[in-house]
């Protein structure tokens, strides 16, 4: 991914797609190319992701990263001072200022490396991602398999009862399915919790 960059050129790159598409994998994936080149790397997720091992990544597949816990994007600034690799998971929980300290980081030499869901359960575009998108260099965009059809799917449907745009530690309540298959919820009742994706709203991990 770096080689059209010039050495010292940092960048930015978003991993995007709905839950079950493998993220988190990839992410891990790059980050660990990036560790066995002994490049200097820091892991940072949102704190409010707090249902497995608060100081690791972990993927269903059961894949293990030492991870930081940072309540709200400024924080990652203190975090990346030493690294020139900063990976962040489950980027749509941050607040709107990640794309700001993303293009910092960029700006400063550093490669960061994002991964989140670019749809909330509603099939919306879940903030801040699009911003990332449009910030970023690189993007991939992963596809889940469709439970109901199996085609490539990219949306994340709510099976069950939950609240908040995508609840934690729920993954049973929700599933993969394409653009066909996928039902759209019923207008929810507008609340502060349903206008934006900060504190109170749950979030969900990728596998
Ligand atoms: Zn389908």
């Amino acid at each position: 991914m770096s080689h059209d960059l010039p050495r010292g050129t940092g960048w930015i790159e978003v991993i995007c797609g709905p839950m079950f598409s493998g993220k988190t994998e990839e992410l891990i994936r790059r980050l660990r190319r990036a560790q066995i080149a002994r490049q200097r790397v820091a892991i940072v997720k949102p704190a409010t992701d707090t249902r497995f091992a608060g100081d690791e990544l972990v993927t269903h597949s059961k894949q293990r990263i030492p991870s930081r816990l940072v309540c709200n994007s400024s924080e990652i600034l203190a975090v990346a001072t030493e690294a020139e690799v900063i990976g962040i998971d489950e980027v749509q929980f941050l607040d709107a200022g990640i794309v700001e300290v993303c293009e910092q980081l960029a700006d400063a030499g550093k490669r960061v490396i994002v991964a989140g869901l670019d749809q909330d359960y509603t099939a919306r575009p879940f903030e801040p991602v699009p911003q990332l998108l449009a910030m970023a260099e690189y993007i991939t965009k992963t596809l889940a398999i469709c439970v109901q059809c199996g085609n490539p799917a990219n949306r994340t449907q709510r099976v069950g009862a939950a609240s908040g745009r995508i609840a934690v530690g729920s993954t049973e309540l929700y599933e993969a399915r394409c653009r066909r298959c996928f039902v759209p919820p019923p207008a929810a009742p507008v609340s502060p919790e349903a206008s934006s994706p900060g504190a109170g709203e749950a979030e969900a991990r990728d596998g």
